[in-house]
């Protein structure tokens, strides 16, 4: 394994003072009470020292009423809930725990930089099936095609990194009926679940007979625009959540104590937050696919997330992680090759992702640069 391409790049645009739209995070910090609540928190001595493993009760409290609130799922808080150092520690927690040296994980393709770390910690052996472009839709006859007997689970990401593709309930009706029928478990990453602009997200736990197959795993991260806090959470039957928990604890044990109170509280905020923040990202998706349009790319609209993926080859060009590597010297902006995410190279060699969580000026300085591309 090498550096990540988020770091990577991050790094690139701070050495070329271009326009970071590699890595996603907000540019703008998310509501500013629930940061004094965090604030609050820890000049009253709240959470300053270690945290519960499975996370303080409020949290875990909350976690399950969201989830209820949303989804009608119901969890108990004491057993089925934990608390977790970002979605990023509860892949690897959950891969960690229940995938043994051999086993296979399958995975849609092009996937988020650490499952393929964890899987190979883990001892896994990964089995990718291909999105594609321009839907990125799942192919599910290749998904019921790569389950073999070492086949342990099914890792899905719903909505969609870097696809920005939302799994439909008929698709995620076939992933679940292929899970009963193989006996397979589904750790499903759906951190961007208030992000999505067209569809609706649909947790595959709450199709039935998934609840005591599926570890679900959320964060505050994207939802409430504070990357830094690293508050996740893992949610599935006690079972499930038991073996996560204990993998856990060798990770980080606890984490972000005071900010495990501040994000209790977020996880209430009335709907109109929810839908002012998809409202914001939405008119910014808009303007994204537009504006790559017209500066030449082939632009594949995202239904969620906050990443919209391009193809380079209207410019004549094939190799993305060259492109991206020159972009900020050619155009003073930072992508992500696509590349990175995929084991099928070929599959995923023009593609480009930009990310649009970012200040509408921002966004709007980082297009009218790209149209340097065409005019060179
Ligand atoms: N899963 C996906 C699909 C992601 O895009 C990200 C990164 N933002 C993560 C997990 C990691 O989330 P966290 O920052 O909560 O660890
Ligand atoms: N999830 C973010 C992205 O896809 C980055 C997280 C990270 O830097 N590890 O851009």
């Amino acid at each position: 394994m090498g550096t990540t391409i988020f770091a990577e790049m991050s790094a690139l645009a701070a050495e070329t003072g271009a326009v970071n739209l590699g890595q996603g995070f907000p540019d703008t910090d998310g509501p500013r009470e629930i940061a004094q609540l965090a604030a609050d928190a820890i000049l009253a001595g709240r959470g300053n020292q270690y945290p519960p493993g499975p996370g303080i009760p409020e949290l875990r409290h909350a976690i399950a009423w969201h989830h209820k609130r949303w989804y009608g799922l119901d969890y108990n808080s004491g057993s089925e809930v934990l608390v977790t150092a970002g979605a990023t520690e509860a892949v690897a927690a959950a891969l960690l725990a229940l995938v043994e040296p051999g086993d296979e994980v399958i995975a849609l393709e092009p996937y988020y930089d650490s499952y393929a770390a964890c899987i190979a910690m883990a001892g896994g052996v990964r089995v990718p099936v291909t999105l594609r472009p321009p839907d990125f839709r799942p192919d599910l006859d290749a998904l019921r095609a790569a389950v073999t007997p070492r086949t342990r689970l099914i890792l899905l990401n719903t909505p969609h990194n870097p696809t920005g593709a939302v799994l439909t309930r008929a698709e995620l009706t076939a992933v679940a009926e292929l899970a009963r029928s193989r006996d397979l478990l589904v750790v499903t990453d759906e951190v961007y679940e208030h992000l999505v602009y067209d569809g609706e997200h649909v947790p595959i736990a709450s199709l039935p007979g998934m609840h005591e197959r599926t570890v679900s795993i959320g964060s505050a991260g994207k939802t409430f625009s504070f990357t830094g806090w690293k508050i996740g959470w893992v949610t599935g039957s006690v079972d499930l959540v038991t073996a996560v928990r204990t993998a856990k604890q060798f990770l980080t044990f606890v984490n972000g104590g005071p900010f495990q109170y501040a994000v209790a509280e977020a996880l209430r905020l009335p709907d109109a937050y929810f839908a002012g923040l998809r409202d914001d990202l939405r008119r910014k998706r808009d303007l994204m696919c537009a504006g790559l349009s017209a500066a030449g790319f082939e632009v594949y609209p995202p239904a969620a997330t906050y990443f919209v993926t391009t193809d380079i080859r209207p410019f004549g060009e094939t190799d993305g992680l060259a492109f991206c590597r020159e972009l900020p010297h050619r155009a003073g902006v930072v992508a992500v090759p696509s590349v990175v995410f995929y084991d099928d190279k070929q599959a995923g060699r023009s593609q480009v992702r930009f990310a649009f969580c970012k200040r509408m000026a921002v966004l709007e300085e980082a297009l009218a640069r790209l149209t340097r591309l065409r005019t060179g």
